[in-house]
């Protein structure tokens, strides 16, 4: 089984909040790292300075008053950074970029769940980004309950919205998915070690020769 496909793809684990994408994310980058591919592991938002600001802005329980457009137009500013500075030119490079989340994020929350429009955050990737679309985004998903049962007591503004809000996030994931034939999505209930497989099974054609 060779690796090699790897080198200068973008890779994105996607899914709600307590899906699991850190630690498979974590997983991967060592398995990568072993099988000769260095792994740039990234998160979106964040992974520059200037993302981790806007992160610290979006993140804040404090910022109740925040719209979702607004929230929408600085995911993307963030996701604007990250790819100019970080991952264009890890790719460039030849590494494989691991990142955790991206515009399918901003389709389940802003869009689908908060209700800002799916063209529109369609069109505003487009021309925001430099690049829209991973070379492959692989949703973890997760019944609701099961997810939120996984995080802690303090939770970000983000992950302290209803319960109804998240279950129309899962289905944003996967309405997305539905259509694209670079998504795949796995059953993220298992043990650790078992969706980690699925995880690789769903690079299937860049680490089979
Ligand atoms: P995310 O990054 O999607 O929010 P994390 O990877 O941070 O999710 O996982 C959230 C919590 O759930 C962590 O405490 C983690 O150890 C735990 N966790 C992750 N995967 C599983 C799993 N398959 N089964 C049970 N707990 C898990």
């Amino acid at each position: 089984m060779s690796w090699e496909k790897l080198k200068g793809k973008f890779i994105v684990l996607d899914g709600p909040d307590g899906s699991g994408k850190s630690t498979q994310i974590e997983k991967l980058a060592d398995l990568v790292r072993e099988k000769g591919v260095e792994p740039v592991v990234l998160r979106d938002p964040g992974g520059t300075t200037i993302g981790e600001e806007i992160r610290q802005i979006l993140l804040n329980p404090a910022h109740e008053k925040m719209s979702v457009r607004c929230e929408t137009l600085l995911y993307m500013a963030s996701r604007a950074q990250l790819y100019s500075q970080c991952i264009e030119p890890a790719l460039q490079k030849g590494s494989c970029v691991l990142c955790d989340r991206w515009i399918s994020s901003t389709y389940a929350y802003q869009a689908v769940a908060g209700e800002d429009g799916k063209e529109f955050i369609l069109e505003l990737a487009e021309a925001a980004l430099l690049r829209t679309w991973p070379d492959r985004t692989i949703i973890i998903d997760v019944p609701t309950e099961i997810s939120r049962g996984r995080l802690g007591e303090s939770l970000d503004r983000m992950e302290a919205k209803s319960g109804s809000f998240h279950q129309k996030v899962r289905n944003g994931f996967l309405e997305l998915a539905k259509g694209r034939d670079d998504f795949r999505v796995i059953d993220g209930t298992g043990p650790i070690e078992e969706i980690h497989e699925q995880v690789i099974e769903a690079l299937g054609d860049y680490v089979n020769s």
